[in-house]
């Protein structure tokens, strides 16, 4: 079987074989953990010691955790516009989204189109705090408190964004605010407390740990959305269903293992400038979005030579390197990056965002298999355009 080099960790980190194990143990002996018997017991400590850990990996209270079956899920979750405050609650009326959020936040979730506001980011891909403020000020009190989403650290690009400087305007103005941090976690520090945000969201899937299950963290237990899946009363009324137990027992292993990969980072980093450099230096038009900005160390989004996305990363991948056009979460469908476009640049460029994401474990190798595939890629593109 040919080498493959797999560089497309934010679409998914593969699974971690301590995870596996862990999931494989639990399919074997869950039960359903609402079950008052000794095997749901059983099944119900497996669910606690997850959310322990996981809580854990992002300094928050177990029981502010709330598992749902994925980040869009956590996010559809958070976006209600009814905010419950204890025996109290608080109807937002207006969400002001970051124009490189993530789909699963610019489609609102419970809040209708017409009340959703898009904050522009610089030409770095960061969210501009002048134009937040600015919001913020002309937020018309009758539309409740101002409700703001906006990412720890961009997945296409890799941008990571001021949430605590957001953070402590939202506050001023009385708002609430949601950080999607999926891509942050395992990459950079996150700490639940130190974003100042009221949710935070995150998913399995990007650290190793199984796909469709996530969950959505409160900072505080009586600051919480309105359920979005209401029935039996799991995760203490939050969130209804059978908890997905072997699911979350692997989430949990995933989230013990953040702080080791965390220690990577310095190398992943230097591996990552290494390949810009790399890049650059094969085609000197090189577009690297964001390279100005504070990035995620395993990211490049990069353009050049007007070379169209999907082509390239075919290319890519007959030459056995997996990377994505832009965002993989668009099923197949390649189209002009939204970050991108947001970031003010042309649509020849827009549409030719290739993303490389280093796993944790990547070497010299990959990056060396990636510059030699790419050399291959620039120089047929050449001969083409002169034929
Ligand atoms: N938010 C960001 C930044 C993401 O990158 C993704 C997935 O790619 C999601 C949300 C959605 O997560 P999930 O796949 O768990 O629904």
């Amino acid at each position: 079987m040919e080498k493959r080099f797999y560089l497309d960790a934010n679409a998914g980190v593969p699974l971690l074989p301590e995870v596996r194990a862990a999931l494989v143990d639990a399919l074997g002996t869950a039960a359903n953990a609402s079950s008052v018997h000794g095997e749901g017991r059983r099944a119900r400590e497996i669910v606690e010691t997850a959310r322990e850990k996981v809580a854990g990996a992002v300094g928050a209270r177990p029981q502010n955790v709330v598992f749902t079956s994925g980040a869009t899920e956590a996010i559809a979750y958070a976006l209600s516009p009814r905010i419950l405050m204890g025996e109290a609650e608080r109807q937002a009326r207006r969400l002001y989204v970051g124009a490189t959020e993530h789909p699963a936040v610019l489609a609102g979730g419970r809040f209708s189109r017409d009340a959703i506001t898009i904050l522009p980011v610089t030409r770095s891909g960061v969210i501009d705090p002048a134009a937040l403020e600015e919001a913020l000020s002309a937020h018309d009190p009758a539309d409740g408190p101002p409700y703001v989403a906006l990412m720890l650290a961009n997945n296409e690009s890799g941008v990571i964004h001021p949430v605590a400087e957001a953070a402590a305007l939202v506050k001023r103005h009385g708002g609430i605010l949601l950080c999607d941090a999926v891509q942050a976690l395992g990459r950079i520090e996150v700490d639940v407390g130190a974003l100042g945000a009221d949710f935070v969201a995150f998913s399995a899937h990007k650290i190793g740990g199984p796909q469709g299950v996530g969950a959505l963290v409160l900072a505080h237990a009586d600051v919480r959305p309105e359920p979005l899946i209401p029935g039996g009363g799991q995760e203490l009324r939050r969130r209804s269903g059978t908890e997905n137990v072997a699911a979350l027992a692997g989430f949990g292993v995933a989230a013990e293992r953040v702080s080791h990969h965390l220690r990577t980072a310095d190398n992943i980093r230097r591996l990552r400038d290494a390949l810009e450099a790399g890049i650059a230096d094969i085609a000197p038009d090189a577009f690297i979005a964001g390279a100005d900005a504070p990035r995620l160390p395993n990211t490049t989004l990069f353009a050049a030579g007007g070379i169209a996305a999907e082509v390239a990363v075919i290319a890519f991948d007959l030459e056995g390197i997996a990377v994505s056009a832009g965002s993989a979460c668009s099923s197949g469908k390649v189209q002009a990056s939204h970050v991108l476009t947001a970031m003010g640049v042309g649509p020849e460029v827009a549409s030719g965002g290739i993303r490389v994401s280093l796993p944790a474990g990547a070497d010299e190798a990959d990056i060396e298999a990636f510059l030699a595939a790419w050399r291959g890629i620039c120089a047929r593109m050449r001969q083409s355009r002169a034929a």
